[in-house]
């Protein structure tokens, strides 16, 4: 492989798009030394088709905000890689959505869903419709709008949506009712996140803070090391950061800093069963802010401008957005002895947090790998919804906790230097790529 070539033919096709290049620069360095050790990938072209999503769906949705305004946002569906199951992935509903965005994260879901043992394509899709400051209502108007169009390109064995960044529980109800309102025919299974009354999955809300919680306490054990007493500092409050949040504590840990785009709020004592509920409140509230947390319990403080990074941790657990981790960050990190970093959120740290990291020789771990345990349990749903029954929180949670042990294994076993380290970003992109790769080889040229 050239990968030379190959990033500046991208580079000339997608001009700009810089989370999607960085992305695919990631995999592909990672992947190098074993691909060029498979003449027949490099034959069937598997890197230069791989990079590429089937298709992408761009439309149009237009709605009425509660001043009766006509506003219109652009809507999109990526459906990145269909060679091993349906296409699988969230819906993002933020301001900042671009299709640069959501190339992004198709490429990286196909290969952590690849991860996951399950049968799941890769895609993404959403919308730079803003939620922060709307309304339920309007919350609803804009997902039944995004529906109408979207409702034509996906289903149970097609393509799978769920939630990602501003989607959760309310937004994956909207746009539930509004398919099976177009479909006229129920389809339980078309979407995942759902509510626990009509098909959701014991465990699918706190599935991805879990799993991530999980997939460190095994990378803890093996580096003879233990969550109990360790002090965390996460960003974000939302879902991702609650379920990190709540499995984090139960394990022994102290989460001592949550963060938002206002500021971080450090919290000296670490979590209770009322702070974590806040939690939820906060995010539902769409103001997108964190300092109420501060004001509702005074043993935490709130900084306005600064990251939860800034806080002095043993574990940093990035569970917000892209990139919300660079370089300065990592050397305010390391500087302070942090020994730990797992992204929870999609591609979390910088490329340049990630080589001081790996330079330092502390444990880091990608998000293609700590984060699968969501899309696992999304997966889990889909099967229990063609099966038309409902396995209990014990059932989800030991196959969630057997899954996040394969991962790591799979991370284990190609990822382990030559010094008896493992590289985390080695072993979680060569295992995800080989899966994909055979098995588009196998399926021929198409
Ligand atoms: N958005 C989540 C992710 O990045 C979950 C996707 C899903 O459940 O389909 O993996």
């Amino acid at each position: 492989m050239d990968l030379n070539k190959i990033m500046a033919d991208l580079e000339r096709k997608h001009p700009g798009e810089s989370e999607y290049l960085q992305a695919v620069r990631e995999v592909l360095e990672s992947i190098e030394e074993v691909y060029n050790q498979h003449p027949e990938f490099e034959k069937a072209k598997i890197v230069e088709r791989i990079v590429e999503p089937d298709r992408i769906f761009t439309f149009r949705v237009t709605w009425v905000d509660d001043k009766g305004e006509v506003q219109t946002n652009l809507g999109y569906r990526v459906q990145f890689n269909s060679a091993i199951g349906p296409y699988k992935g969230g819906l993002r509903f933020h301001k900042a959505v671009n299709p640069s965005m959501l190339k992004f994260l198709g490429f990286e879901q196909t290969f952590k869903n690849a991860l996951t043992t399950l049968p799941m394509g890769g895609a993404k899709g959403g919308s730079d419709f803003d939620p922060v400051g709307k309304s339920d209502a309007e919350i609803m108007r804009f997902c039944q709008a995004f529906m109408t169009e979207l409702w034509n390109n996906i289903g149970v064995d097609t393509d799978v949506p769920a939630g990602d960044v501003g989607v959760g529980g309310r937004e994956i109800g909207f746009l539930n009712g509004m398919y099976q309102k177009l479909a006229r025919k129920y389809h339980t299974g078309v979407l995942t996140g759902k509510g626990m009354t009509w098909g959701g999955s014991i465990l699918r809300p706190e599935a991805t803070g879990y799993g991530a919680l999980y997939f460190v306490e095994h990378m803890l054990r093996m580096a003879g090391r233990s969550l109990e007493g360790a002090t965390i500092a996460l960003s974000g409050f939302g879902n991702v950061a609650w379920g990190a949040a709540k499995k984090a504590t139960e394990l022994g840990a102290k989460v001592i800093a949550i963060s938002g785009p206002d500021g971080v709020v450090y919290n000296p004592n670490g979590m209770t069963d009322e702070k974590i509920d806040y939690m939820l409140e906060l995010r539902a509230s769409n103001r997108n802010i964190v300092a109420p947390f501060a004001e509702r319990f005074p043993d935490a403080t709130f900084t306005p401008g600064k990251k939860a990074w800034s806080v002095k941790c043993d574990i940093a657990l990035p569970c917000a957005f892209q990139n919300e981790l660079n370089g300065d960050d990592a050397a305010e990190l390391l500087a302070n002895g942090t020994w730990c970093c797992a992204e929870v959120s999609n591609m979390g740290c910088t490329p340049e947090a990630i080589h001081a990291f790996q330079q330092a020789g502390i444990l880091f771990a990608p998000g293609k790998a700590v984060n699968a345990g969501g899309v696992a349990t999304s997966g889990l749903e889909m099967t229990q919804n063609c099966m038309h029954l409902s396995w209990s929180g014990k059932e989800v949670d030991e196959k969630l906790h057997f899954i996040m042990e394969s991962i790591h294994e799979a991370c284990v076993k190609f990822g382990r230097q030559a010094d008896g380290r493992v590289d985390y970003v080695k072993g979680a992109n060569i295992a995800g790529f080989m899966k994909v790769a055979q098995a588009m080889l196998e399926q021929g040229i198409i």
